[in-house]
């Protein structure tokens, strides 16, 4: 019997994990790796932290907890997408 369970993504089959917001029934999915981080305004990275908020920052050895955002390489952008076609609309 499994003990852990795991999650994954149903796009690209990676192993993730789900963040959910705080007070949100929204989650994030992220990478597995837990990273620890600072938060830095002019940090290159955005990590998410264990209540589910975008953060941007550093990582260092000694800092929060927190995930990489999974970055999916087959997620549908619908997003892009739509914009894509409005503008390829527009153009028309
Ligand atoms: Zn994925």
């Amino acid at each position: 019997m499994k003990k852990k369970k795991h999650t994954y993504c149903v796009f690209c089959g990676k192993e993730i994990r789900w963040i959910r917001r705080k007070g949100t029934v929204k989650a994030v999915p992220c990478e597995t790796r837990c990273i620890s981080f600072v938060p830095d305004p002019n940090g290159q990275h955005v990590f998410i932290d264990m209540e589910g908020n975008a953060r941007r920052g550093r990582e260092t050895p000694d800092g929060l907890i927190g995930f990489y955002r999974h970055a999916c390489p087959n997620f549908p952008s619908r997003s892009v997408r739509s914009e894509k076609d409005e503008q390829a609309r527009r153009w028309a």
